[in-house]
């Protein structure tokens, strides 16, 4: 397999990424982006509403969310293909109004990577600066270092009929890299490939990206592969930015039950039921069951007695939730069990109670017969709130 981390020679790669040179200011602002479309029934299709972002200069950010939710629509915003309806994007403070996609430094690498199968790979790779009109010696330059840095140098001649699903992906990382853009759009670059070639082109994407130093936007529709990659995560749904964080900020303080569902796998277990006093201290009884209830730490009490007797949601990420030794009391549950899965390393334990399911992390040895009831221990330390009309956490 190839490795560019390993084996390619860093001065030749940081030469490339322009550190000698000046690397240009790349800071990326939206302003209460809107963009919508008409539907095949001419109706309004919202794909991006009143979004705001900022991305700083060098920074990768990851933009995570499921189909359909503007991720696309965002970086063609960028990109000049599409015209906002409304707001603004600036680049480096200077609004992109009127400006042409040519004339953006903005390189996109699409999902679907649409090589000339015509055109050789140091072809393919050349074309844009061809259009561009760089001078031959330049655009030769340009595309050697490039195929040096993805290794994709003895393999300029080819066509992409002869190429891996992976090779081509590199040839299109490359055709964006040559341009030496301000800032690197990558849509779902990674979504055609099986799941080793995903990883090592990950963990390529991640150093090419170290050592141009370049702005990167990248899209995916997998939070896994956002958490790896990003030094900041902004998770969407229905064209609007729900948080923008560092990967465990997000993972750690959800601002919301959207978010604590989308991140973590398996996702973050929710219980439905409300907060009441016993005794001075605070409880969440859940709904459904034997009326079972675990008490609330005394730090989350102030956001809580607010709410007290309403409808709340408490969330408990899997390893949070582990089974109870004889000694663990008060946050004991009991629950009846599914299914026991392996991954080797650990158990995922399947559990339900009052008619909802969720899931707890074990040691990889546990085994226990399905239907059994089985003790566990909520780490009310770790619990999150959320308002269960508004989805907003609680805290
Ligand atoms: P994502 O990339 O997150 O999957 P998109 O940005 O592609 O989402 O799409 C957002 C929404 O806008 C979707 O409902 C999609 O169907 C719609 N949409 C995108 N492009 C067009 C278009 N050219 N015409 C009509 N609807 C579109
Ligand atoms: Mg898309």
């Amino acid at each position: 397999m190839f490795s560019l981390m390993s084996s390619a020679p860093l001065t030749l790669l940081d030469r490339f990424a322009g550190r000698t040179e000046h690397q240009p200011m790349a800071q990326v602002a939206f302003e209460n982006v809107g963009k919508e479309f008409a539907g095949p029934r001419r109706e309004r299709i919202a794909a991006v509403r009143d979004l705001n972002l900022t991305v700083a200069d060098g920074e990768l950010l990851v933009i995570v969310g499921p189909s359909g939710c503007g991720k696309t629509t965002l970086l063609r915003l960028l990109a000049g293909l599409e015209t906002p309806d409304s707001g603004s994007i600036r680049l480096d403070g200077r609004p992109l109004e009127g400006v042409a996609p040519k004339d953006r430094d903005v390189a996109m690498m699409f999902q679907h990577h649409a090589l000339l199968p015509h055109l050789t790979v140091f072809e393919n790779m050349a074309f844009g600066l061809m259009l561009r009109k760089f001078p031959r010696a330049e655009i030769a330059a340009r595309v050697q270092r490039a195929a040096a840095m993805l290794n994709l140098t003895g393999l300029l001649e080819r066509k992409p009929g002869e190429l891996s699903g992976g090779e081509c992906q590199r040839v299109a990382l490359g055709r964006a890299l040559v341009r030496q853009p301000k800032v690197f759009l990558l849509d779902e670059p990674l979504s055609n490939l099986d799941a080793p070639m995903r990883l090592q082109l990950r963990m390529e994407i991640a150093a090419v990206r170290r050592r141009a130093g370049a702005t990167m936007i990248y899209v995916t529709h997998d939070q896994a592969e956002a958490m790896a990659l990003a030094d900041r995560v902004a998770v969407m749904r229905d064209g609007a930015v729900q948080q923008a964080a560092a990967p465990l900020e997000l993972y750690q303080r959800p601002a919301n039950r959207f978010v604590a569902g989308f991140i973590g796998a398996p996702p973050m277990n929710f219980f439905a039921g409300s907060v009441e006093r016993n005794n001075g201290a605070l409880l969440f009884r859940g709904e459904g069951g034997d009326g079972w209830a675990v008490p609330v730490e005394a730090r989350q009490g102030a956001a809580l007695s607010a709410c007290m007797g309403q409808p709340i949601i408490l969330g408990l990420r899997p390893e949070h939730i582990t089974l109870a030794g004889a000694e663990d009391s008060a946050c004991r549950v009991e629950a009846i069990l599914e299914r026991v899965e392996t991954t080797g390393s650990e158990s995922l334990v399947y559990l339900s109670k009052g008619g909802g399911g969720f899931v707890a992390r074990a040691p990889a040895a546990f085994s226990a017969a399905a239907g059994q009831s089985v003790a566990v221990c909520f780490a009310m330390a770790e619990a999150h709130f959320f308002d269960a009309a508004t989805g907003a956490a609680v805290r």
